[in-house]
């Protein structure tokens, strides 16, 4: 195949990826080359405002130039030393994390998946060493509808066929309950239960808000029968509900916390597992790692990566400009939704079936100047950065609302 060095048009850079890359994909065919704040441009200059901020992974904005210079400045030092050695990065930004979110200890690693599998691991190692499961015996909690990763133990306890399908055999020892259901979690609990883990928003399950109350009834049933909880805010956490954890609007605080996405602004993949000296003291050295876990570009980046979400007021940004942006959804009143729904900035249009799909939907919004991803074929995502303003919401508005009403 012979490309045309055309290079700066969309379909040039559009034909190479879909012949070279693998087809695990299916994007918007917008080719981005820059962004800044809530705003992308793409390679023939047309701005978009970005609504779905890489999957909540850039809450700071595009290119935040503090947490950029971090980045710059670090990588000019030394990137990585491995954990064979110490760096002058990880205790600083270790400290930076435990007191912004109350938890004693972190165990550092790159991936939401992988912090998802590393948590797993712990509570697992809990149950046997400090609860007295019997070897091998362990059973952790999911709910359905989750979305945690895409390993092979992740997707074994996933709801969705495709995410599943032609990839088994999977690992053993993962119990589903219904989302919401805190008497099915109760009963569902055993002697060998060491562990209940749930989003406290599913957010690739379709923002799916569980009933009020619903995490603090679970974190009492957790409590009482000696069950760890572990919450998944890889994707709520960091600001994107109006809370820095989604976890705070039920007064909850998990034993086991998973943060990855926004924790580096969107600038280098950095996870982290945050728990109790206590149950993170199940590790002793050569258990567990990850060769660029805790690594000194990662650490610098999201220690400011942190800061700026503080000192910028991201978090009280979010709860104010996501109220505004569910309420102006809520009230177009159009014949394809059934429903809006979400917390801050993580907001779903959920479409009904005449809308033919939110594809469609989404690919008039791109047209439009207005990026969003469909989820589950019928839900719009509106996740934008958390520095956005009322007036780049009326701008989306103006948009959004011929869209849904099907005028495209
Ligand atoms: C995105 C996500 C993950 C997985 O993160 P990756 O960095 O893609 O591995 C895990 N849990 C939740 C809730 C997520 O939204």
């Amino acid at each position: 195949m012979h490309f045309l060095e055309q290079q700066q048009t969309s379909q040039y850079y559009i034909d190479l990826e879909e012949h070279y890359g693998a087809n695990n994909y299916h994007p918007l065919d917008v080719v981005i080359h820059e962004a800044a704040g809530c705003w992308v441009t793409d390679v023939d200059g047309k701005q978009y405002l970005d609504c779905l901020s890489a999957y909540s992974c850039v809450n700071q904005g595009h290119a935040h130039p503090k947490i950029r210079e971090a980045l710059i400045e670090q990588a000019g030092r030394v990137t990585l030393t491995s954990r064979a050695f110490r760096n002058d990065q990880f205790g600083p930004y270790l400290e930076t994390l435990c007191k912004l979110t109350g938890y004693q200890r972190v165990l550092p690693m790159n991936t939401g998946a992988e912090a998802v599998e590393t948590a797993i691991k712990m509570v697992r190692k809990w149950g046997y060493k400090v609860k007295g499961i019997p070897a091998e015996r362990a059973e952790i909690i999911i709910c359905a509808g989750n979305f945690q990763g895409r390993t092979t133990t992740i997707i074994g306890f996933s709801s969705e066929d495709q995410y599943r399908d032609g990839f088994g055999p999977f690992t053993p020892g993962f119990i589903s309950v219904p989302y919401g259901d805190a008497a099915a979690l109760e009963k569902a609990i055993t002697p060998n239960t060491a562990a209940f883990m749930l989003e406290p928003i599913q957010g690739e399950g379709g923002i799916i808000v569980p009933p009020a109350g619903y995490l603090k009834r679970v974190a009492d049933i957790c409590k009482r029968n000696n069950v760890l909880l572990v919450v998944d805010e890889i994707q709520t956490g960091l600001g994107r509900t109006g809370k820095l954890l989604a976890q705070e609007y039920d007064d909850v605080r998990g034993d086991v916390i998973l943060l990855g996405k926004a924790l580096s602004g969107g600038y280098y993949p950095v996870s982290a597992v945050l728990s109790s000296n206590e149950i993170m003291g199940v590790f002793n050295p050569g258990d567990h790692g990850s060769t660029f876990g805790g690594n000194p570009l990662g650490a610098a980046v999201a220690r400011v990566a942190l800061n700026v979400l503080v000192e910028e007021r991201m978090v009280e940004n979010a709860a104010e400009m996501g109220e505004y942006f569910q309420e102006q959804l809520a009230e177009i009143n159009s014949p394809y939704v059934n429903e809006v729904r979400g917390r801050g900035l993580l907001i779903g249009v959920d479409l009904k079936p005449e809308a033919g799909g939110a594809r469609r939907f989404c690919e008039a919004l791109r047209d439009q100047g207005v990026l969003c991803k469909e989820t589950h074929g019928h839900i719009i995502r509106f996740a934008p950065p958390l520095i956005i303003t009322k007036e780049e919401i009326d701008w989306a508005l103006e948009r959004v609302r011929p869209v849904l009403m099907g005028q495209f």
